[in-house]
């Protein structure tokens, strides 16, 4: 609370200045919750695509300008009709979540990762050339195949990677990383694609 408004509280008979108090954290609360609501998808928890969109936004401009390294990987989970109808929505639902857990835990707090669509996640990885991307997915996908849940629904995923450069726009960008990942499908699912 700024020492403006103390002062003022202080000057406030004390019954008003507690509840004053009180009011004050629940407004803090409802905030936290709004904000968590509009940046978060609900069901895994991950940012949403809003989100995402407003960041890709920031790390191109902090690229650009600083010539820092911006890569990103698309992810997508490969027949994920099919684990439905064999398995049910709920069981698919689950496996959606379980899959963002363990895509977590293996990016940096920095890194930024988002419900892109269905069973699509984006990530994108400030300061971090190719080869760190790549090495970063080929974790990710050792830890799927080590996940016993999701071994076990044998749940795999293709995806793309790709590396801003100069000249990209957002949409170019989500461009390449979106081809990338169609390659990836094309060429047989469960397996990334660098595209350059
Ligand atoms: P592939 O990507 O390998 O080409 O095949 P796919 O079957 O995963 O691809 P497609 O994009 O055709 O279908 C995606 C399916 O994912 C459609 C829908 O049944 C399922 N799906 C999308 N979002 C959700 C969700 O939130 N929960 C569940 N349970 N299923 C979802
Ligand atoms: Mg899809
Ligand atoms: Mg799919």
């Amino acid at each position: 609370m700024k020492k403006e408004t103390e002062k003022k509280l202080h000057a406030l008979d004390p019954r008003f200045r507690k509840r004053f108090k009180e009011l004050m954290s629940m407004m803090d609360e409802s905030v936290s919750l709004l904000y968590e609501a509009a940046t978060h998808d609900e069901k895994t928890g991950l940012y949403n695509n809003k989100f995402l969109e407003n960041m890709l936004d920031m790390e191109i401009e902090k690229a650009k300008r600083a010539q820092e390294n911006l890569s990103l990987f698309m992810i997508d989970i490969d027949f994920f009709k099919k684990i439905n109808d064999k398995y049910g929505h709920m069981k698919a639902d689950e496996l959606l979540e379980r899959l963002a857990k363990v895509l977590m835990k293996q990016i940096r707090k920095s890194d930024i990762a988002a419900r892109f669509g269905g069973e699509e996640f984006i990530v994108l990885l400030p300061e971090t050339d190719l080869s760190k991307a790549k090495k970063l997915t080929t974790r990710l996908k050792t830890a799927i195949k080590s996940d016993s849940m999701l071994n076990k629904h044998n749940l795999t995923v293709s995806g793309g990677i790709t590396q801003y450069k100069k000249g990209d726009t957002k949409k170019k960008l989500k461009e390449r990383v979106d081809k990338a990942l169609y390659q990836a499908k094309k060429q047989g699912r469960d397996r990334f694609i660098t595209v350059k």
